[in-house]
């Protein structure tokens, strides 16, 4: 048996206390719990715990999993989003962690502006280059970012990156550190603020949050293993 109390009793903990390392407490850093492939009564256990956050990466189960559940939690799509699917995700996420280009970028102000909406979202960043994964390569969002910024319907809050899977959670350490590097020049040279920064999943988080995080996106150690086997779904380049 799963023991979800504990396991986000533990989480808590060591990002309460990776926090320090940074300067920081367990009150600047938002714990999205990733609720993926999870049925909604699993989820109703983590609210009985306090838990109100919760992470999607698929319109379709998001769809059906968030009207069975209280109105009042609040939800975040971390997956990669179809341009066909923008508008049914736009009124049940309160964040896009994953606008991992300027023409979905540009899909979505046009359907928020049609719909009368302000979305809030984060740029995915490819932080290693790979092939495989969706998100701006960091020359291409340094390119592009003029153009986003003129979007008038997004609220641009930060950026996001999914690094390549390591054999340990310090192998992540370089990617945030890179993440928050560019984040920082980003700010500079646009004079824009881009206060949040969600990065770590299960295997890392604790490293990312000593480099800054503001959002983790955790799963696995909170719900245990996922019965497909794609753990990294939300960032390679699968089609849902
Ligand atoms: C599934 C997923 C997570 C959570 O992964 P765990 O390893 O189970 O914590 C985080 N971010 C994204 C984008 C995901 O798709």
């Amino acid at each position: 048996m799963i023991n979800i109390e504990a396991n986000l009793n533990r989480v808590r903990n060591e990002i309460a206390q990776a926090a320090q390392v940074s300067g920081r407490t367990m009150a600047d850093i938002e714990l999205v719990a990733v609720t993926k492939t999870h049925p909604a009564e699993i989820v109703r256990e983590a609210i009985g715990v306090g838990q109100v956050v919760f992470g999607e990466s698929k319109v379709q189960e998001a769809r059906a999993k968030i009207p069975l559940l209280p109105s009042n939690l609040r939800w975040h799509f971390i997956g990669h989003l179809q341009k066909n699917k923008i508008r049914h995700a736009l009124p049940l996420f309160e964040m896009i962690h994953s606008v991992d280009s300027l023409d979905l970028a540009q899909a979505i102000d046009r359907i928020a502006h049609e719909d009368g909406l302000h979305p809030r979202i984060l740029l995915e960043v490819n932080v290693a280059g790979e092939g495989s994964k969706f998100g701006f390569k960091a020359p291409a969002l340094r390119a592009e970012l003029e153009s986003l910024l003129m979007l008038p319907r997004l609220s641009i809050e930060g950026l996001m990156c999914i690094p390549p899977l390591a054999e340990e959670a310090e192998g992540s350490r370089k990617y945030f550190v890179e993440l928050r590097e560019l984040r920082d020049a980003l700010e500079k040279q646009f004079q824009i603020k881009l206060s949040q920064l969600s990065m770590g999943m299960t295997h890392d988080y604790s490293v990312a949050v000593e480099e800054g995080a503001t959002l983790v996106r955790v799963g696995t150690a909170i719900f245990g293993e996922r019965k497909q086997s794609k753990p990294r779904s939300g960032g390679l380049q699968t089609a849902d």
